[in-house]
């Protein structure tokens, strides 16, 4: 490859080199995308026949992180994200219900769409239906069929893996001695079934089916992906990511059609986010342990905790999910905020210390190559809490001048670029949600008068009246803090 690594940085003295873990070499690599300046991505979207779970989102949240990533250092990002809105599951639950298939997935395509905003989860360029891109896999499959990598059977048309000697170089699966011409009809399958799988459906009675020049019938998950990624992104995309459970069958499928289809190889890095664990179990539907983001919110978590929980843990290690992290997570927003409101609102003495300028730059720089190395975004995260530590020693020691609040506000501006978690908008998020927290539906002035309410009772010495308006105001997520000099302020928690 005649490209060399992309050097770039934050300023002209430090120059980062990006590197990722592709899953295809299983080494960490420096990352070079194919057109100078711009990065190709394709992800994994959900299947919606239900609402997403918090797995789900901890792959949607690195994705965002890489992208977020990816446009700092100056990269134009295409990204490209699918919605299987047809599947096994789909057609089954839609006809249970007696609906379409549109019908039956507008609901959840919705509620994905919502929960990404409440996330700061920026929208891809192109967010593509499955349903809307038949053509495409159907033009697909016939190119594998004239190559003679399909076969037909009982009007279903099959991969044949035998014919892709490559099959199985992603999730190093070993075909040998595999029995050729063994068919598995189901999109998803554990490594023990790798068997020749199906393009195309035929309709069972009462199923939805599209009349194409294929037969009738229905796509394959696996054509989905590759079909919509090829003809948005080209036969060579940059990056494609997902959850690490998509390895097999789902992306070594998508890179034996695309690849026998096209010649070219399909990805130039695979990435692949890890399991988000709930009590050290892996999370998913059929355990029955998932949580969705609206069980989350209506339970009292804010979208920023999730967020924040989710980005700070690097993608490539299990993270565990818990009321404690989440609550760790909660303290941590809490005290980013509280900083930054500090550096804006506090009058300092007028005048700057070129120490402070340094320390800024420094938390940038360490903040940059925390994230070059593979996302590592604790790294990351560590260098901003190391800032915030010493800029408050100094600010309580008299020692932070007026001048010194610009380098380290860049510091931090930098890092909510990334991590999009420093504006104190949970509230309203959950309210255009239709979520009712307790805080989130009393007004300030409501609050103000409960707080008045309480003071009245406190002066009267009423306090088990005070206690009580004490402890509702808490339930409501509202602090109070009681000055020395008889006055209280109050926030919200
Ligand atoms: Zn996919």
């Amino acid at each position: 490859m005649s490209a060399q690594p992309i050097l770039s940085g934050g300023d002209q003295t430090t120059k980062t080199e990006i590197r990722f873990h592709d899953t295809m070499s299983g080494q960490t690599e420096p990352f070079v995308p194919l057109v100078p300046g711009e990065v190709r991505v394709y992800t994994c979207g959900p299947t919606v026949y239900d609402f997403a779970h918090i797995g789900n989102f901890r792959t949607f949240v690195f994705q965002d992180v890489l992208r977020r990533y990816l446009k700092s250092k100056g990269f134009r990002v295409i990204q490209v994200m699918n919605l299987t809105d047809v599947d096994d599951r789909i057609i089954q639950k839609a006809a249970a219900a007696g609906v379409s298939i549109r019908e039956y997935t507008v609901k959840y395509i919705q509620a994905f769409l919502d929960d990404r905003r409440a996330l700061n989860l920026e929208p891809p360029e192109y967010i593509a239906r499955a349903t809307e891109h038949i053509d495409d896999m159907v033009k697909l499959i016939q190119r594998l069929t004239e190559k003679g990598f399909t076969y037909t059977s009982e009007g279903s048309t099959y991969y044949r893996i035998a014919k892709f000697p490559d099959y199985g170089k992603l999730s190093k699966i070993d075909v040998a001695g595999m029995q050729t011409g063994a068919r598995v009809d189901m999109d998803r399958y554990d490594k023990d079934n790798a068997r020749d799988f199906a393009l195309w459906k035929a309709p069972k009675p009462g199923e939805h089916f599209w009349e194409t020049p294929i037969g009738p019938g229905r796509p394959g998950w696996h054509i989905e992906c590759a079909a919509m990624a090829l003809k948005y992104l080209g036969d060579t995309l940059d990056i494609h990511s997902g959850g690490v459970d998509l390895t097999f069958p789902h992306h070594e499928n998508e890179i034996a059609e695309s690849e026998a289809a096209t010649g070219k190889k399909f990805v130039r890095y695979w990435l692949h986010a890890e399991h988000l664990l709930v009590d050290h179990e892996k999370m998913s539907k059929s355990l029955g342990n998932f949580a969705t983001l609206r069980e989350l919110f209506s339970h009292g978590h804010k979208p920023s905790s999730i967020r924040f929980l989710l980005a700070s843990v690097p993608y490539r290690r299990q993270l565990n999910f818990s009321p404690e992290s989440l609550q760790g997570a909660a303290s941590s927003v809490e005290r980013l905020r509280n900083f930054v409101a500090r550096l804006r609102a506090e009058k300092f003495p007028e005048g700057s210390t070129p120490a402070m300028a340094e320390r800024g730059a420094k938390a940038k720089e360490e903040f940059d190559i925390g994230l070059s190395d593979d996302l590592n975004t604790a790294q990351a995260l560590a260098a901003i809490f190391d800032l915030v530590r010493d800029v408050n020693t100094a600010m309580d020691r008299g020692e932070f001048r007026l001048g010194d609040a610009e380098p380290v506000l860049e510091a931090m501006e930098m890092f909510d670029t990334i991590f999009a978690v420093l504006r104190d908008d949970d509230a309203q998020k959950l309210k255009s949600l239709g979520i009712a927290t307790n805080a989130a539906t009393l007004s300030d002035s409501e609050i103000e008068a409960l707080v008045a309410e309480r003071q009245a009772a406190r002066k009267r010495r009423d306090f088990s009246a005070s206690d009580r308006i004490r402890d509702q105001l808490a339930g409501l997520g509202i602090i109070l803090e009681d000055s020395r000099d008889g006055g209280v302020r109050w926030k919200h928690k």
